[in-house]
């Protein structure tokens, strides 16, 4: 039988990151054993589901490349299936109709609470078959009176759940569509699924679902449940402590390999190490290494797992999602270095993507202006000899690189006499239009030649221009 795990998300709202960290340990442990992974779409509450948060959850799935091996299956099209294993349930005598009214069971509940009883419906119908016509009745599952169930889970160990604690819970609604707990055991059941990772807000539905699996005669998977992911205030993750959807991160400037880095390691550790390649977790990771508390979101470990990949991943790969906040920020890159140079001397002063694109404009696009409190302190008439000899020496350069440029520098400096941050610096905010940019003989060769003459040129008129005014 081949291993098969799923992810099962309900098409209402984004992938965030908890739903992202359920598929990539979902995915992963299919994948350590070279098993099957099914994307299975919980799109029966009509009401709150909508295309856009399935194309949403794709969209962050495949950002991360989580990729399925089957699906993605649609839970409303399957309502036909779910009525013939409700059939199947009623004919064998392990489901039955209820005809109390919502106000009905609520007394029933407030009936036991009164007693000190367990709140739950108490069986009104459970063995009756006088059934009145013409009204309206939902289905209910006949769980046993008596016995345990236990939950062998992986993470948290056995979970023993006395069948008394659980109620006649509702398969069918009045209107006969399925409820969550049936159509989840259906799916399971037909799509082989042998393990059900999934968040341990679920863990109150196992012990009813393992029981309707066993009244089908069905296998019972082995389940995973994973603990929660708090904020920096200790409450669950929520849209209040930012960025939450996958897609988020993206636009604010993370790679995939990054934010997945950092989800495998959020409830999950192999020792110390804090670095996995996909190989690397694929290869090492194991549900019985998940951590059975919940795990604190970290923003600032999250950057520095980005810096990392940033500086590390082949600058031509990191370029392509550099190329995507490019576009974002409508800087048109054609006319300018490839984006991997930029990747290269960029890499390790920024903390994303983002940050990475907006302080590279200069590269591709005259600035309409200086930085102004670079420009007060570097763009003054004592620079204005430096920056003409630099520039004269510059003019004269036939081989624009780098290590020739930094002999110029050097070379313009001794001839004045100063310091070489005297003649870096004007010369910075001449060509960056500010006081911060990667090394400067780096920065002027990938500016190319015409280009810096010319900012140089606009820099000796504001200097001018200063002069006027003084
Ligand atoms: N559809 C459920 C959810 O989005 C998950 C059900 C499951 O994993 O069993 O929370």
């Amino acid at each position: 039988m081949t291993l098969t795990t799923r992810f099962a998300p309900s098409p209402t709202g984004y992938l965030h990151v908890g739903g992202a960290r359920t598929a990539l340990y979902s995915w992963l442990y299919a994948k350590k054993n070279g098993g099957d992974f099914i994307l299975r779409i919980e799109d029966t509450d009509l009401e709150r589901s909508t295309q856009e948060s399935v194309d949403a959850i794709m969209d962050g799935m495949n950002w991360l490349n989580l990729e399925w091996t089957h699906g993605p299956y649609f839970q409303t099209q399957r309502f036909d299936r779910y009525k013939e294993v409700i059939e199947q349930l009623l004919a064998s005598g392990n489901a039955y109709r209820c005809y109390c009214t919502a106000e009905e069971v609520e007394a029933m509940r407030e009936e036991a609470k009164a007693k000190g009883e367990i709140e739950k419906y108490n069986g009104l119908w459970r063995d009756r078959t006088d059934y009145p016509a013409d009204k309206p009745y939902v289905i209910r599952f006949k769980n046993p009176l008596d016995g345990d169930v236990v939950i062998k889970d992986m993470v948290k160990g056995d979970i023993t759940i006395s069948n008394e604690q659980l109620d006649d819970l509702i398969i069918a609604r009045s209107d006969g569509t399925p409820t969550y707990n049936l159509t989840v055991v259906v799916d399971d059941w037909d799509m082989k699924v042998t393990h059900v990772v999934r968040g341990d807000d679920h863990i109150s539905n196992t012990p009813k679902q393992i029981n309707i699996l066993a009244a089908l005669g069905a296998d019972i998977p082995q389940y995973a449940h994973i603990p929660m992911i708090l904020g920096d205030d200790g409450k669950r993750l929520s849209k209040r402590h930012g960025a939450v959807s996958v897609m988020q991160y993206r636009d604010d400037g993370y790679l995939p390999e990054a934010l997945l880095n950092y989800l495998v390691r959020l409830g999950w550790s192999h020792g110390d190490q804090e670095i996995f390649s996909r190989e690397e977790m694929i290869e090492l990771f194991d549900l019985k290494d998940c951590n059975r508390a919940p795990s604190g979101f970290n923003t600032d470990k999250l950057i520095w797992v980005n810096q990392h990949y940033m500086k590390t991943l082949a600058p031509e790969y990191v370029a392509e999602h550099l190329a995507w906040h490019m576009a974002d920020q409508n800087i048109t890159t054609d006319n300018g270095p490839s984006l991997s140079e930029i990747v290269k001397v960029q890499a390790d002063r920024v903390k994303t993507l983002k940050e990475m694109a907006q302080i590279s404009r200069y590269f591709y696009q005259d600035f309409t202006e200086f930085d102004a409190k670079a420009a007060k302190k570097h763009l003054r008439p004592v620079a204005k000899e430096a920056l003409l000899l630099v520039k004269a020496k510059l003019a004269e350069v036939t081989d624009w690189q780098a290590e020739n440029l930094h002999k110029i520098i050097d070379a313009t400096a001794e001839e004045l006499n100063v310091g070489m941050g005297k003649v870096g610096m004007p010369l910075r905010v001449a060509v960056t239009g500010a006081g911060n940019s990667p090394a400067l003989d780096l920065t002027l060769a990938l500016l190319t030649k015409d280009k810096v003459l010319a900012r140089i040129d606009l820099a000796l008129a504001f200097i001018a221009e200063r002069e006027a005014q003084a």
